[in-house]
């Protein structure tokens, strides 16, 4: 049986395909779980959605050629949340907001804050509390 694999993907939905069931078919036909972190969808505007898939590769890559014949764009770095690495001075503050992990400093030497995006939960936390502005949220 094939390996399964976690991807964070981030869709964006132009305004006309917002109120499609994709998420419904990537779970029923495709027989990915879905997780999905953040979405901003209204009838009216265009919509984002930041998710992850859990499926074989094989399952994974049906469901993104599924979504994409909806004319649906998708991101796969998954990235809802984004560091601008000019603007970080690395104070350090956004470290102990973050509940994941994703923000945190792997040398106590140098302090450096290093940002794993993997493990970002889109909880938009490091945007609220950057005294600098180098976190962001892409919607
Ligand atoms: S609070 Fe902002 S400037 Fe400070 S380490 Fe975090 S991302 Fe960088
Ligand atoms: S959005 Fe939340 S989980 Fe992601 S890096 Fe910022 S504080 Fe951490």
């Amino acid at each position: 049986m094939s390996e399964t694999v976690t991807k964070k993907l981030m869709l964006y939905f132009p305004k006309c395909e917002c109120e499609k069931p994709i998420i419904y078919h990537l779970v029923k036909d495709h027989n990915l779980v879905v997780n999905v972190f953040r979405a901003k969808v209204t009838p009216e505007e265009e919509g984002f959605l930041v998710l992850d898939v859990t499926g074989t590769e094989e399952q994974i890559q049906s469901g993104i050629d599924f979504v994409k014949t909806f004319n649906v764009t998708v991101n796969f770095t998954g990235k809802g949340v984004a560091r601008d690495e000019a603007k970080c001075t690395h104070c350090g503050y956004c470290v102990p907001y973050c509940p994941t992990g994703a923000l945190n400093i792997t040398d106590g030497q140098t302090r450096q804050v290093a940002y794993d995006e993997s493990k970002c939960i889109e909880c938009l936390a490091c945007v609220r509390v950057c005294p600098f502005g180098a976190c962001t949220s892409a919607f």
